[in-house]
């Protein structure tokens, strides 16, 4: 299959980065897209250098000036928002209705970035003293690191990059190993677009490797800010390394999400949200839903349903994620298809059913890996059922009563994503209370959030809160300020004397 027509509009970025060091393969067919050429440490410790040259201009152009620039690149992703999205697909295997969605995520996000570079806000503070102002005051941060993962493998980098650039900072992008076209994609469409406007060279930067690279970054004092994304495994690694030389670090890691469906709900709002939950993606995005947790009284019913709806879907709709109608596309890779087969055989001897979890297509598509989902119907929660297995496994369980369900909920060490399914309101506002997620949905699916919103999780999900909200702030750094303005020596604080 040939996928040259996806790959030319990008043709010139990618001949740029031609090497032999990374290699990069579709998921669709296994076969090899290109070759390209990874970033040894003295390029990433110069490109470092280039970004903090970079922030020293981009500091000072005032920041409605700067939102200018993210309101350009986002009409440039309006023009390219087809092209890159089946990038995308053919990049990362999600079905290209998703890698629209994506770029439409990027596109939102440069629409919030642009609105907030007039409401970079600080404070005004009543001072205890006479003729005492004080402020607060929110200043650029410095140049940003990001790390991304294979699954979003553009829209991550936005939601850090179009708020880094209005608030001041420049940004050095090492993407997935895995999905490192798009990246160079992405940069190339930057790059038109700041060339145009007159950014300063090294406000936007793509550096390609594995985790080498990424800890050419992540030890860099230089920058003040890494934000990372990817596995808590690589968060564990990271987070001390930043710590270590006073940085901070914005941790997006993995997820276990559940849904708890109580005895009030609506099973006909309940059941398309628990389906695209544990399917949509393959099962790879951090919000996935992983874990159903369902009153016993129907626990029977739920698992039946869900079982059979997820297996009609996957009959009919698995194939190549950019043909119209496919709704399940290929895992990433057989590393991620052997832990799915993992889990699968380390759940069963526990499990009261299991439907799905097989290979699929392989005639067709010998290099690639398409399965099944799996549905799991399983009376406790063992540890197999607490890690998070990046693929399409949903665990069903029961529960007794709502106070049971939250213990069951809460009990694994991830807190991204959570919902119940109810139409009691007080089971829904207790809900809320208790969940230890950094997300808490009533009466939709624990995947797929709008930009609006601050984006993270607790636990060993990191902590971190990415795109809307106050997560501006992150990329900025607080000054407290006060001035007198009186004409005698100025008072001390607390009333103190030294006369
Ligand atoms: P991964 O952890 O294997 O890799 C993510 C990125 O980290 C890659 O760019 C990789 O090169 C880099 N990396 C890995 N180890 C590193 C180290 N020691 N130092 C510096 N960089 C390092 O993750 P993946 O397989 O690409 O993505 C899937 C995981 O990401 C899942 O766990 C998923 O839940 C998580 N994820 C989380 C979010 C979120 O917002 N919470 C979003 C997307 C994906």
């Amino acid at each position: 299959m040939s996928f040259d027509h996806i790959l030319a509009p990008f043709a010139a970025a990618l001949k740029a980065r031609e090497g032999l060091d990374l290699p990069v393969h579709t998921p669709i067919d296994g076969s090899l897209l290109a070759t390209l050429r990874m970033d040894t440490k003295a390029e990433t410790t110069a490109a470092i250098g280039k970004a903090q040259e970079a922030f020293i201009a981009w500091r000072d152009v005032p920041a409605p000036k700067r939102g200018e620039l993210v309101r350009r690149f986002g009409n440039a992703l309006r023009e390219h928002k087809e092209t890159l999205a089946a990038l995308v697909t053919l990049e990362c295997g999600k079905i290209h209705e998703e890698g629209r969605g994506e770029v439409q995520e990027m596109i939102d996000i440069c629409d919030f970035a642009v609105g907030l570079s007039r409401q970079l806000h600080g404070l005004t503070i009543a001072s205890e003293r006479q003729d005492h102002v004080m402020q607060e005051n929110w200043l650029p941060l410095g140049p940003i690191g990001v790390i991304s993962a294979f699954n979003f493998p553009v829209a991550v980098w936005s939601w850090n990059a179009a708020l880094a650039w209005v608030c001041g900072d420049p940004v050095i992008w090492k993407p997935s190993e895995k999905t490192p076209i798009t990246a160079l994609a992405c940069q190339a469409i930057f790059e038109s677009v700041a060339r145009e406007f007159g950014a300063p060279e090294g406000l936007s930067q793509v550096v390609l490797g594995g985790v080498e690279v990424g800890e050419a970054l992540v030890d860099d004092h230089r920058l003040p800010l890494i934000s990372a994304t990817g596995s808590t495994r690589m968060g564990r690694a990271v987070g001390p390394r930043v710590a270590q030389r006073f940085g901070r670090c914005l941790l997006e890691l993995g997820g276990n999400n559940a849904v708890i469906v109580a005895p009030s709900a609506d099973l006909s709002v309940a059941l398309p949200s628990l389906v695209f939950g544990s399917i949509g993606t393959a099962g790879q995005r951090c919000t996935s839903t992983r874990r159903v947790i369902v009153h016993r009284s129907l626990w029977d019913q739920v698992y039946e349903r869900l079982a059979t709806a997820v297996q009609t879907v996957a009959c009919a709709r698995t194939g190549s994620p950019l043909e119209p109608g496919t709704l399940i596309g290929p895992l990433i890779d057989r590393g991620s298809f052997e832990a799915m087969q993992a889990t699968l055989a380390e759940v069963r001897p526990q499990a009261i059913k299991v439907s799905g979890g097989e290979r699929v297509m392989h005639d067709v598509y010998p290099n690639a890996y398409y399965v099944r989902p799996a549905v799991v119907k399983i009376a406790g929660q063992p540890d197999v059922v607490c890690r998070e297995t990046f693929a399409p496994i949903a665990f069903v369980m029961p529960y007794d009563d709502l106070d049971e369900a939250m213990t069951i909920h809460n009990a694994v060490p991830q807190g991204l994503s959570s919902a119940i399914m109810t139409t009691d309101l007080r089971e829904a506002e207790f809900f809320k209370r208790r969940s230890d997620c950094g997300i808490a949905n009533v009466n939709i699916g624990t995947s797929g959030a709008e930009i609006g919103g601050a984006f993270g999780g607790e636990k060993e999900t990191g902590g971190g809160r990415e795109s809307g909200s106050d997560a501006w702030k992150q990329y900025m750094r607080r000054q407290t300020s006060t001035t007198y303005f009186g004409h005698t020596a100025p008072q001390l604080a607390q009333g103190i004397r030294f006369d």
